[in-house]
């Protein structure tokens, strides 16, 4: 028998959530039953919501930045016992057997992921995500968080955190590179946290000078407004890596021209619109244009540990079940220094 629990539900891609009910599988033999504590919230969750990347179905719980204790394990589970404080993030299962779930690459499952909401599960349902009390997974998508990670920062390293930890480590940033992190919210604060960990010389470029104090305390070495047109003058060829973290199309080919020989910018935003490369800014300095999604789970681990050993963790503002809509509101109008979490006790009262 399924269990129903409470969670907020998204009706439609245009009218506002509300706290509903939602059904959870019984634990299989490889399943662990979390209690949900905190959830992030992602723009992805909005993105997917407002249909911006592909029709839905509905009602939709989403929330795939999940942090709570394990509260049942199955009879088969060897890595997680009752009582443990894990996190779970964009994925909740994949195919474990083509090349790329092979090489720890989940993310890019040949046969696609399970995405943590809005996929469709083995079972046939539509899988539903964190903004709920409680989510049943296989005991190979849990992730363990460090003790030294507080709790209720610990949901958003399980995407903001993953997503540019891993372009980060892929394209080597560290001493001696010159990383600059475009767009300073949710991914971008993390980005700039973590890049500055790895020991690379980190810019950030915001839209205006607001952001300034808090990316410099944040770890940044430089901050340059993209409003003001001099900055693409100043900056011209002076980045190894770019970290584009905007949810909306950006002047992708003046971004481009920031870059230094043989210079990557990656995207991890994801706007529904495309983004047209003019071909001589990437002929030019031998220089890339990239994206990249999520990172697989061995590496999501690898990114809890190092960031509990380096004491980083993600600027948040808790809310509650019932200011859910006004917290998405105001991550569309970036008015969120860096995270909203939620509360999820607020749900369970
Ligand atoms: P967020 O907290 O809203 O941050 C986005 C930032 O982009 C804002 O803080 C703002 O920075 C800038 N921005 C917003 N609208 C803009 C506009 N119209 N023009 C220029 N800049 C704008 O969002 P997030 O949660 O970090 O997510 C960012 C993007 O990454 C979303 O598209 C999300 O879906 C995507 N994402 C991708 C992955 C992946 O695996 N690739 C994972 C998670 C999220 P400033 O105020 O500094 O200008
Ligand atoms: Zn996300
Ligand atoms: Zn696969």
């Amino acid at each position: 028998m399924p269990t129903v629990i409470p969670a907020i539900v998204a009706p439609s891609a245009t009218e506002p959530m509300f706290t509903s009910t939602i059904e959870r599988r019984d634990v299989g033999p490889k399943d662990v039953r979390i209690d949900i504590r905190w959830a992030g919230i992602c723009h992805s969750d909005i993105h997917t919501v407002n249909g911006d990347w592909g029709a839905q179905h509905y009602p939709l719980t989403v929330g795939h930045e999940i942090a709570g204790t394990v509260a049942e394990v199955g009879s088969e589970v060897t890595k997680f016992a009752v009582g443990d404080r894990v996190g779970v993030g964009c994925m909740v299962n994949s195919c474990r057997e083509c090349a790329n779930c092979l090489a720890g690459e989940e993310q890019y499952c040949l046969n696609g992921m399970t995405g943590t909401y809005g996929a469709r599960d083995v079972d046939g349902s539509i899988t539903q995500g964190g903004y709920s009390t409680g989510v049943v997974v296989t005991e190979d998508f849990v992730l363990r968080v460090p003790e030294a990670i507080p709790f209720e920062k610990a949901a958003p390293l399980l995407c903001a955190g993953i997503t540019t930890y891993s372009p980060l480590r892929h394209w080597n940033a560290g001493p001696g590179t010159r990383v600059a992190v475009v767009g300073l919210g949710g991914l971008g604060h993390m980005a700039v946290k973590i890049a500055h960990a790895l020991g690379a010389e980190v810019t950030v470029l915001s839209r205006s000078l607001n952001k300034n104090d808090d990316a410099l305390a944040l770890g940044a070495d430089h901050y340059f407004a993209t409003e003001d047109p001099e900055t693409f003058r100043e900056l011209r060829g002076a980045f190894d890596l770019i970290i584009n973290s905007v949810s909306a199309p950006i002047d992708v080919n003046a971004h481009l021209k920031l870059l230094a020989l043989n210079g990557t910018l990656v995207n991890v935003g994801l706007p529904p619109e495309p983004l047209p490369v003019r071909v001589g800014n990437v002929i030019n300095s031998r220089r890339s244009f990239a994206g990249s999604n999520i990172g697989g789970i061995a590496e999501t681990q690898e990114m809890l540990d190092f960031c509990a050993e380096h004491a980083i963790a993600p600027e948040v503002e808790i809310t509650s079940a019932d200011q859910v809509n006004e917290a998405w509101a105001r991550v569309l109008a970036s008015d969120v220094r860096y995270r909203f979490v939620i509360d999820i006790d607020t749900l369970r009262s």
